[in-house]
């Protein structure tokens, strides 16, 4: 800028010099001055005379200014170059001299007639060979024309004024230049402090990012080297460097920057992240390890970026160090390996499904149920594969059901479906939300149950068929009890009747023959008595209550088996106290007689019963009863048929009896919810047991036993 200044102003003034000579003969500062004083001047060297200066400007001829005439009275100030007088005299471009204008025909047309009555002189201005306007000269008051000389004067002043006018205009033309290269020099200077505030400005904020980066780069938990891009010489480090390395500053710089890495991360001269940095990872994070000063490994995570300071280019490594993150996320890896292969190693179904219901894992026995190989279902949509709920419409995802211990289904490959018991629970593996679904197969279950249902229909039906069988028992037994006891009973006092009026008139054959027709019909009448009690244990049994045995024993003894005992001799003995029972008091008085009866009656001829009671407290709140005798005894292959009613294990010429009594017994206990059973050794003695409530238990099972017919 200032070098054009100087030229510029060196040149003007060269300009100037010349100029400043022609303008300062007519002590004008401005053009106009100048063109008046002109034509004043011109104007004074002769008497009564007018001057007027006319300029060019394109195609015109301009009146610029005139002595001795007003200018604003001329109408035309503009006259076309080649009309009229002036024109055409300009365009000639020749000074002349007229004695008389008003002789010249073509005047008429100037717009300075008025003044054309005397002479004239006219010559035009020209500078460097060029027309710039013209000058003229009237004398109008007829007097004497110009002269010769007059004409000379003119011209000198045509020359002299036409060169102050070009002077004049370069001076206005260069004064003007001036004031524009001054108020671009303005104009420059502001801009020039403009940047300068700006630079300024820019190094304020460059001095405050550098102390700003100093205090990240210093105060940072990271470590931070920087090492010479082309050497691998470390030039700089913050404290965290130091920290992380266990080496001070000053072992650090100057250093190379393999010193920081273990041998088997160094290739060639430099680290290999280094190098990769360098080369094609720049601003990627890498991972590999450093050495501390005692040999320590750390692993860390480096990212770099190549800058250039001072000209000089720089690798800048951001040094994370990630050793316990490693060792984290090894133990995560460890115990999600041990989470996967426990979750392997149970014996149900086990998948792991993400939040966008992928299978991320299934055990064994989940891919064994659905008859998937390894890696098939990972990855798989678990509605489509799996489970048979459409998309978008899963149980627990999209309807935020809970399934817990939930009866559901499975899909197999074989796109059977099998039913399931499933549970699933919202799991964190790691950092994903998860579901973790167990399932086991209840098949076998299922058509357990079916079988049971199959089963209890068939009991259903069978006790139907039973309560038919009862309630026609009971008809026959009402039948027994009123229709053929009275004909039986007929019979045999009939049949006696004869026997005594036909006594002498019979043969012993028809005799025998009539006996048997009596005693049938007597037997026939026991069997139907015993079937009648038989009935109403059922039908007649009344509310339980607590009862001694020692006083029901006792009773018996006394009254009922009185006669028997007496005629046998037979010994009846309670070694210890027996317990009391709750229960129907006649029932149970029944069954013990019957008991001790059958004790009495089977024994070998002549043989002294001897017959034991005894009772013990038994399982489910039971007592047991015992009734042991020296009897005969009974093979084992009989045990089981002797409760069944009508069976006898001896004729009636042996032993007495209808067969019915045992039957009678086990129906007793079962209406109390209590068994019956015999031991017994051949030949040498049985033991009857059988066991009721205890006192204090209060049940009223009635209902339960009526259901239940032998
Ligand atoms: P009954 O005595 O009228 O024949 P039970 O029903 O009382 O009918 O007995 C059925 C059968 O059991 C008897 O016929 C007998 O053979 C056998 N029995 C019952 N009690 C004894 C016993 N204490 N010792 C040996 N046998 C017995």
């Amino acid at each position: 800028m200032d070098n054009y200044r100087k030229v510029l102003l060196k040149r003007f003034i060269a300009q100037e010099k010349k100029a400043r000579w022609a303008i300062d003969s007519f002590q004008v500062t401005t053009l106009e001055e100048l063109l008046d004083r002109a034509t004043a001047n011109v104007a004074n060297q002769f008497k009564n005379s007018i001057s007027v200066l006319l300029l060019t400007e394109e195609d015109y001829l301009v009146i610029k200014s005139a002595t001795g005439l007003d200018i604003n009275k001329v109408e035309h100030k503009r006259i076309p170059i080649g009309k009229s007088l002036s024109g055409r005299l300009v365009k000639r471009g020749e000074p002349k001299l007229f004695s008389d204008v008003s002789r010249i025909t073509d005047t008429l047309d100037d717009n300075l007639e008025p003044y054309y009555c005397g002479s004239m002189i006219s010559t035009p201005l020209v500078f460097n060979k060029k027309v710039i306007g013209l000058l003229n000269v009237y004398l109008p008051v007829p007097s004497e024309p110009f002269s010769f000389d007059d004409f000379n004067i003119v011209i000198t002043y045509g020359n002299q004024t036409a060169f102050a006018i070009e002077s004049q205009r370069l001076v206005d033309k260069r004064t003007e230049e001036l004031k524009e290269a001054q108020a671009r020099l303005v104009k420059l200077n502001e801009q020039l402090q403009q940047d300068i505030e700006v630079r300024k400005k820019v190094e304020e904020q460059l001095r405050k990012a550098e102390e700003k980066y100093r205090m990240q780069f210093e105060g940072a938990l990271d470590a931070i080297f920087v090492g010479d891009a082309e050497t691998g010489i470390i030039v700089d480090c913050n404290p965290a460097a130091t920290r992380l390395v266990g080496r001070g500053k000053s072992e650090l710089i100057g250093k190379h920057q393999r010193i920081l890495h273990p041998p088997e991360e160094i290739e060639g001269e430099l680290s290999k992240t280094f190098r990769q940095h360098l080369k094609e990872k720049q601003g990627q994070t890498l991972e590999t390890q450093v050495i501390t000063k005692t040999g320590e490994i750390r692993d860390v995570a480096i990212r770099a970026n190549l800058l250039e300071i001072g000209g000089k280019k720089v690798l800048q490594g951001i040094f994370r160090d990630v050793t316990e993150n490693k060792k984290a996320e090894e133990e995560i890896r460890k115990s999600q390996k041990v989470l996967r292969d426990t979750i392997d190693a149970m014996p149900f179904g086990v998948m792991v499904v993400g939040r966008d219901k992928k299978i991320k894992q299934a055990n064994a026995t989940a891919r064994q149920l659905t008859g998937y190989g390894e890696g098939e279902l990972l990855g798989q949509l678990c509605h489509q594969t799996l489970c048979p709920a459409e998309e978008n419409n899963c149980p627990i995802l999209d309807q935020k059901q809970t399934v817990d211990h939930s009866e559901r289904k499975l899909i197999t490959k074989d796109k059977r479906e099998i039913p399931i018991i499933k549970n699933v629970v919202n799991l964190k593996l790691g950092n994903e939300d998860v579901l973790l679904e167990a399932f086991i197969d209840i098949t076998e279950r299922k058509e357990a149950e079916r079988k049971l249902k199959q089963l209890n229909k068939y009991l259903e039906d069978t006790i139907a068929k039973l309560d038919r069988a009862n309630n026609e028992l009971k008809d026959f037994v009402y039948i027994a009890s009123h229709d053929l006891r009275e004909p039986l009973r007929k019979i045999s006092s009939f049949g006696e009747l004869l026997s005594t009026s036909l006594k002498d008139k019979l043969n012993d054959d028809n005799k025998e023959n009539l006996n048997f027709m009596i005693d049938g019909a007597k037997r026939m009448q026991q069997m139907i008595d015993a079937l009648l009690t038989y009935s109403r244990v059922t039908t007649k049994g009344v509310d339980f209550e607590t009862v001694d045995l020692n006083q029901v024993v006792e009773e018996l003894c006394a009254i009922e088996l009185a006669v028997k005992i007496e005629e046998t001799g037979a010994k009846i003995v309670t070694p210890e106290r027996l317990h009391n029972v709750n229960c129907d008091p006649a029932q149970i008085r029944q069954l013990i007689q019957n008991l001790i009866a059958n004790a009495l009656k089977y024994q070998k001829k002549g043989a002294v019963p001897e017959i034991t009671i005894r009772s013990s407290v038994a399982d489910n709140s039971m007592v047991r009863v015992e009734v042991a005798d020296n009897g005969i005894g009974i093979e084992e292959q009989h045990f089981k048929n002797l409760f069944v009613m009508f069976r006898r294990l001896h004729s009636r010429r042996e032993y007495e009896g209808t067969g019915i009594g045992l039957a009678v017994c086990k129906k007793i206990v079962e209406r109390h919810g209590g068994n019956i059973g015999v031991s017994s050794t051949y030949g040498e003695g049985s033991t009857f047991w059988f066991t009721m409530p205890k006192q204090e238990m209060r049940v009223k099972n009635e209902e339960l036993q009526a259901s239940i017919v032998s």
